[in-house]
């Protein structure tokens, strides 16, 4: 096992990735800006390293600084979290390149996943229903663009091959508008991602987000943890997300399960990942691989018993997968309210100094946070401030411990969304379950 690791992020994964580091015997070392010197981990890890000032381009996305870190206090590995440069295979190449251990898949593999038309053609190939579509970049030719168009049917959508967080794709609901469509798309992929290629799909219109958690080793094991429905969401953020998915039955999870971690098994996928499918109607088409751990991990840790983070740690350094798929069964129900510092009517992000905090409590609430009395929110980062986890052994107690929770938890001097999430969870319709993607958005006239 590792000795030390380096953990190259911030706030509640940070956090999360030192308590499982300790938790295994691991030391750590946390690298910080200059602003974020009184975070949590910082002040419970064995080291600690400033990096660079507050702006992220010069601290958590600073290369040279963060391997020099890993060298200075002679690390073994680094854990990229979420976000920052997690899915940059760029960095995983220069964390080996320089002699450590990068926890997560292959450089390769992240490349792969991270261009979406190489993942899907992938995907295809291994078997991983995907959503009906050009198959590959759009060429310069009309007529071909518009026979596609026809042949798919509208709306259509407009991705970029390497776009992310939404952003870099337009819908297309009639023939009219398809070709003024991709060269709009081209162009602002090309300035935003340095990258101008595009591709079409079907555009789902009422799908909701379902998606499938795997672990692989490097010993050709690979199984999945069964799915997480992450519909409640605005501007493609998820607000809300929950383990199992409402009215996926066990006959679905283990078919689509299995096809997942059979194409883990197939590309020579390392680590833990997530295969984000829309589902509407009965189908799953695949969107893209995250090819790290997420926010929402800790649902899927609630129903099935298995530590995510270390099991990423134990993956990394080449030991085999500790469960076998038969190992995995799923109890109860977990839910998680994404905790930001934002005004709940704008949802402008609200930084500041937390006057006082009372953490909510009880059986079947956990409460993954960075934040204490005093501590001070910079402006330079994500708004989330911490994540609420509630279990229950069924959904209506998972969910009636997260208004219990959400009620006791007290956050003084900043705005938070916490009151959102008290609608949302007395919501009829999201009580019901199933509720799509689109849901949060129409319920909140936007
Ligand atoms: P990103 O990497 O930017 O998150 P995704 O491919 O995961 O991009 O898509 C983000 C979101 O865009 C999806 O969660 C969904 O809301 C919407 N979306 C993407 N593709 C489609 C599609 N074919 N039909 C309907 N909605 C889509």
């Amino acid at each position: 096992m590792f000795d030390k690791i380096v953990i190259a992020n911030r706030g509640e994964i940070a956090l999360r990735i030192l308590r499982a580091c300790h938790e295994l015997g691991i030391k750590t070392v946390a690298v910080h800006s200059t602003v974020d010197r009184d975070l949590k981990h910082v002040l419970l890890a064995d080291e600690s390293v400033c990096i660079g000032p507050a702006p992220s381009t010069e601290s958590y996305l600073n290369v040279p600084a963060l391997i020099s870190a890993a060298e200075v206090t002679d690390s073994v590995a680094i854990h990229p979290g979420y976000g920052f440069l997690s899915e940059n295979a760029d960095f995983a190449e220069r964390v080996e390149q320089s002699g450590f251990v990068f926890i997560g898949p292959k450089p390769e593999t992240i490349r792969l996943m991270g261009d979406k038309v190489s993942a899907i053609k992938a995907m295809k190939n291994t078997g991983v229903p995907c959503v009906p579509g050009s198959d590959g970049p759009l060429t310069d030719d009309t007529h071909a663009n518009l026979a596609l168009g026809k042949r798919i049917g509208y709306p259509v959508i407009i991705k970029a091959a390497g776009g992310g967080g939404g952003r870099g794709m337009r819908v297309v609901h009639g023939e009219s508008n398809l070709l003024n469509a991709i060269s709009l798309t081209k162009s602002e992929a090309g300035a935003a991602f340095g990258n101008d290629i595009v591709y079409m799909e079907k555009y789902l219109e009422t799908p909701r987000h379902v998606e499938f958690q795997v672990l692989a080793d490097k010993h050709g094991n690979a199984i999945h943890l069964g799915e997480r429905d992450c519909s409640m969401q605005r501007r493609h953020q998820k607000v809300i997300e929950e383990a199992p998915a409402p009215g996926i039955t066990e006959e679905v999870r283990a078919r689509i399960g299995e096809i997942c971690a059979k194409a883990c098994r197939d590309i020579g996928y390392v680590g833990a990942g997530t295969f984000e499918f829309l589902y509407e109607n009965g189908e799953f088409y695949f969107i893209e691989m995250n090819t790290r751990v997420q926010v929402e991990h800790p649902v899927t840790e609630m129903i099935t018993g298995v530590d995510i983070i270390k099991e990423q740690i134990r993956i990394a350094a080449g030991e085999p997968l500790s469960y076998k798929q038969s190992d995995i069964v799923l109890r109860g129900h977990a839910v998680e309210c994404r905790i930001n510092a934002e005004d709940p009517e704008t949802f402008l992000p609200c930084p500041g100094t937390i006057t006082q905090f009372h953490a909510p409590g009880g059986p079947g609430i956990r409460m993954d946070t960075h934040i204490y009395d005093n501590y001070r929110v910079p402006p330079n980062y994500d708004s989330m401030i911490g994540k609420l986890i509630a279990y229950g052994e069924t959904r209506s107690s998972a969910l009636a411990r997260m208004r219990l929770a959400l009620a006791e938890m007290v956050i003084e001097g900043i705005k938070t969304n916490i009151a959102l999430h008290q609608k949302l969870v007395d919501d009829s319709a999201f009580i019901a379950g199933g509720t799509n993607i689109h849901y949060l958005e129409n319920k909140l006239g936007l």
